[in-house]
């Protein structure tokens, strides 16, 4: 590992102080789950790392919402009596999320923020579009856990279990510079891959922090969160969807799908939405939902299984969301 310098500020402030502008020069670091493997893999060098664990790591009311500091861990996520009863798709999501030993040490700041899982990405010998590169390895290489939307010009999917019900949630990210803080819907934050913006994921300078999660009121909302994988624990989902309802009887008035590991962002499905809208839901309404989600796929050479398994992600999170029996 190349060495670095490390700064230990008290508050946010200091943090945002301590930054640098140079993107993956100087960079924060939370439980280190993700930034630490980079560094030892030499995929990301840079020269300081600034502690953000001294960032707010509560939970606190907010207008009828929660406001979570992106200092909490993943385990007290899972575990907090308020995050489970108004957000239950949340919890779910973090007690999915890789082992335990992973849990108590990532925080949310660092599940949202983590790099890319592609093994080109995280191998120092594939100089690819994320390093400054001019190819995608993926297309013509081992692809079978890559995007099947999103058209490139890189492949990657959105490593992050979070960022899929915060989108759902229309949750507001509260970031902070030195120009001061901004908020940004978690639907705008994160960003597609174009040629000239594919080295980032999200719309983060350099020398900003995210400090905040503020979810709205979640109202009568109902949730369901599905996430399959290859094994129920130290793994990522191969697919996945968190779906929310607002129910009026059996019927739902409105519905919010969005699917995780599918594309380089958090992916929602306005087809799918409309076609719960409006309908009673049922095992043949969800498995039309499921199929309005998936149209437009457009999978690699080795990854056309993804969507069949993000078709039954999202049909069982529409029964679960209903609390109607997965068949
Ligand atoms: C075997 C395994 C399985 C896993 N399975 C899953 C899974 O199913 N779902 C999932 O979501 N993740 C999974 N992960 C990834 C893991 O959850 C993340 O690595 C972890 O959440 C990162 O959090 P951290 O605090 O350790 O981040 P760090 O490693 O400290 O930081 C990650 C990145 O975020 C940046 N960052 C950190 N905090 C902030 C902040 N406040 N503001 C701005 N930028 C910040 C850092 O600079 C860095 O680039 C898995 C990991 C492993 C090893």
């Amino acid at each position: 590992m190349k060495p670095f310098a490390y700064v230990n500020p008290a508050n946010e402030k200091d943090a945002v102080a301590a930054l640098g502008k140079e993107h993956e020069k100087v960079l924060p670091i939370g439980g280190g789950q993700d930034l630490l493997a980079r560094m030892k893999d030499y995929v990301t060098q840079p020269d300081r790392l600034v502690n953000v664990k001294n960032l707010d790591a509560t939970v606190t009311r907010a207008n009828g919402g929660l406001k979570i500091g992106s200092a909490m861990k993943m385990v007290d996520v899972a575990e907090h009596p308020d995050i489970g009863r108004m957000y239950p798709a949340v919890a779910a999501a973090a007690i999915e999320v890789g082992t335990p030993q992973i849990r108590n040490q990532g925080t949310v700041g660092g599940n949202i923020n983590q790099r890319p899982r592609c093994w080109y990405f995280r191998n120092e010998e594939f100089v690819c579009y994320k390093k400054g590169g001019n190819r995608c390895f993926s297309p013509e290489g081992e692809n079978q856990f890559h995007a099947i939307f999103g058209s490139g010009p890189s492949y990657i999917v959105h490593p992050s279990s979070l960022a899929v019900p915060f989108v759902a949630y229309d949750a507001t990210f509260r970031l902070l510079g030195p120009r001061g803080e901004r908020m940004v819907k978690a639907a705008d934050y994160f960003t597609m891959p174009t040629k000239e913006n594919v080295e980032r994921e999200n719309v983060l300078e350099p020398d900003e922090l995210l400090t905040h999660v503020i979810l709205p009121a979640p109202g009568t909302l109902k949730s369901g969160h599905y996430e399959v994988r290859y094994k129920a624990s130290h793994d990522w989902p191969i697919a996945f969807a968190t779906v929310l309802l607002e129910m009026n009887g059996s019927t739902a008035q409105s519905a919010r799908v969005v699917m995780g590991a599918v594309a380089p962002v958090p992916w929602r499905s306005k087809d799918a939405e409309q076609a719960l809208a409006g309908k009673p839901i049922t095992a043949e309404t969800a498995a039309a939902a499921a199929e309005a989600a998936l149209k437009g796929a457009e999978p690699l050479s080795q990854n056309g299984y993804k969507v069949q398994v993000a078709k039954t992600a999202v049909e069982r999170a529409i029964l679960q969301a209903a609390g109607l029996a997965i068949t």
